[in-house]
């Protein structure tokens, strides 16, 4: 259980903060960080967001300020060291802070981590952490529900709808409870419109998205008796397409919407090595599989970055690993 009446007092008693969120961020990042951040200027706090990634364009409409900046060393640097706390949103270990970790990690300031990823690792002074939860978006609907520190209006809702309904695969994965759509309703209540979220998110595709998706559909291979399904995204599909690399989020899924598939892989071929996603279902835990190889994330979904690694060297051996998941699940 997350001590909120304790995260409440870190924001209270401190006047400036840093927020900063995972490489390629997804709904629940950015949602989650505009969230928190409009909590603190509520409260006449001074805050920062500032990421290693640029801000995809379909989540544009979270940030109608414009307050998201992308990292800049020369420029941010010091800011690590003249606010009060850095807040790491929807993150458990900072590599995935990319070229934010070394000021992050290295600052002296008090170090907060709010996220619902299991085992974090050891890198800040406080964790307000539930792997519970569907959404780091969820926890700071929390804060605001536990502690009434701010009351819950559109400009908090609409982040927190975007960041739950991303993290919940638009309403559908495990942790959709009955107390999810009980938020849920209390975020529609103060104005957020479901079909305007899903249509700015899912709907507003470059045509370049939608010539990747269709070459990875194609690319598609099967193994292991047609129980793993994997795609694999060449530089130079992503460069024919025009498409960007954060376009890509959300094609893996397709691998599991194929009848009897229980792994879906995408192998992403980066500027300096691979980017590999894991998705399964039911019980099979792919978070194990990307721990074997340095990666992390959920039971369902999880994900590695291997730095100066090819495509030709660890396709194979990557698939090959993952079909003793597949038993794992048969036991149980
Ligand atoms: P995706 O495949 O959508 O990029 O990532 C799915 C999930 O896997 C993320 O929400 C995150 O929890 C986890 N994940 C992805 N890449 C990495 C990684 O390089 N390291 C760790 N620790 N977790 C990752
Ligand atoms: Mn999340």
């Amino acid at each position: 259980m997350i001590d909120f009446s304790y995260l409440a007092k870190v924001i209270r008693e401190n006047r400036t903060f840093l927020i900063s969120t995972h490489v390629n961020p997804d709904a629940d990042a950015i949602g989650s960080e505009v969230a928190f951040y409009r909590i603190l200027r509520k409260l006449g706090k001074t805050a920062y967001i500032i990421n290693h990634s640029a801000l995809p364009y379909n989540l544009a409409f979270l940030d109608s300020e414009n307050i998201i900046q992308k990292y800049d060393a020369e420029k941010h640097a010091a800011l690590f060291e003249s606010v009060d706390v850095l807040a790491a949103l929807d993150l458990n270990n900072p590599k995935r802070l990319v070229r934010v970790e070394d000021a992050f990690v290295n600052s002296s300031k008090v170090k907060i981590c709010i996220d619902h990823h299991q085992n974090p690792a050891s890198f800040v002074n406080h964790y307000f952490v539930d792997a519970e939860s569907s959404s780091t978006g969820q926890i700071i609907y929390d804060l605001i529900n536990e502690t009434g520190i701010v009351q819950l209006d559109y400009e908090l809702a609409l982040p927190i709808y975007a960041a739950i309904m991303t993290d919940t695969g638009s309403f559908r994965f495990d942790r959709t409870t009955p107390a999810i759509h009980m938020i849920v309703a209390r975020l529609l209540e103060v104005g957020v419109d479901p079909n305007y979220v899903y249509d700015q998110i899912y709907d507003q595709s470059h045509f370049g998205k939608i010539k990747l998706l269709g070459e990875s559909l194609s690319s598609i291979r099967l193994a292991a008796d047609n129980q793993i399904a994997y795609m694999v995204i060449t530089r130079e599909a992503l460069k024919r397409s025009g498409a960007q690399e954060a376009e890509v989020d959300g094609f893996v899924n397709y691998c599991l919407s194929i009848r009897g598939v229980k792994i879906g892989m995408l192998f992403f071929e980066l500027k300096d090595g691979i980017k590999v996603s894991f998705r399964s279902k039911g019980k099979i835990p792919v978070n194990l599989l990307a721990e074997e190889f340095g990666g992390g994330g959920h039971i369902n979904a999880s994900g590695i970055r291997l730095a100066g690694a090819t495509l030709n060297d660890h396709v194979a051996q990557i698939v090959e690993a993952a079909e003793k998941y597949l038993a794992v699940e048969q036991k149980q």
